[in-house]
């Protein structure tokens, strides 16, 4: 009995070693500038070569299967599989298409300890389109959309090494800055990509607090506009309109896509 358990005991300290070094091992983990663009580059190009949806740089459709693809790349070229052998099948992915300031978002559940990686295809898909600049994300320009969404993934994994060393996470923290530059060369913790809000303005030359007017049921109406997500969010003054406002003045929203907008020129007084 006292062998077996001995011998119990022992594998146990094995496996928790072998699993503490791997994860120390990730910590420790470094690439040069050079290492790094062969990797992001192979990276690159296989995903654009398997992938049914991306059919260019600037790709028109993009699936949680690329995303999925794309991460278990990563995992090969920098992690040497890490992800896949230890916590494969408790990181899930997801697309949003309602997060319009985040471009990404790692979430750990410790209840029943899954990841889950999600992506904003809002700020993925607004870059690289009408509005023409130069985008940088993590401190890196990118030139088009495969290599911006490869960015924010990169700053994502780094949030998840961290919840599985740490369970929590900050990208504000030193730990952070430096672990994402000896991975994947950041210099930065931020995203440049295209908002709602710049391209209301550069496009549309749309900002909230204009007064905007718009033709509904072949009338038109006059209002303020509060808010720009896909659609701008207008308050038109009604007498029997189902909100207040703090002087007690009744309003009814309407949501309208931006094409169908006008600005107000206020008159000179
Ligand atoms: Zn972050």
């Amino acid at each position: 009995m006292k062998n077996d358990n001995g011998l119990v005991n022992l594998r146990r300290k094995k496996l928790k070693s072998k699993k503490i070094q791997s994860k120390g091992g990730l910590l420790n983990l470094r690439y040069s500038p050079s290492e790094i663009d062969k990797k992001v580059k192979a990276i690159y190009s296989k995903i654009l070569s398997y992938s049914k949806n991306l059919d260019s740089g600037n790709f028109k459709s993009f699936s949680t299967d690329d995303l999925r693809h794309l991460f278990e790349l990563y995992d090969r070229y920098f992690f040497n599989n890490f992800f896949t052998k230890n916590y494969g099948d408790t990181i899930f992915f997801r697309l949003s298409n309602r997060m319009t300031r985040a471009s990404g978002k790692t979430t750990y559940w410790k209840n029943n300890k899954t990841y889950e990686i999600c992506l904003s295809t809002v700020l993925m898909f607004q870059s690289f389109g009408d509005v023409r600049r130069k985008i940088k994300v993590s401190g890196i320009v990118c030139h088009d959309r495969i290599e911006a969404v490869m960015r924010v993934l990169e700053h994502e994994i780094i949030h998840l090494v961290e919840r599985v060393l740490f369970e929590t996470s900050s990208c504000f923290k030193p730990q952070f800055k430096q672990f994402s530059r000896n991975v994947f060369n950041h210099s930065d913790v931020t995203h440049q990509l295209v908002s709602h809000y710049e391209r209301a303005d550069k496009i549309f030359d749309l900002r909230v607090g204009d007064r905007v007017s718009f033709i509904h049921n072949g009338e038109m109406y006059i209002g303020l506009l509060t808010r720009i997500t896909k659609r701008a969010t207008v308050m038109v003054a009604a007498p029997d309109g189902p909100l207040v406002d703090s002087n007690g003045k009744r309003y009814s929203k309407y949501y309208v896509p931006l094409p169908l907008l006008k600005q107000v020129k206020r008159q000179p007084v």
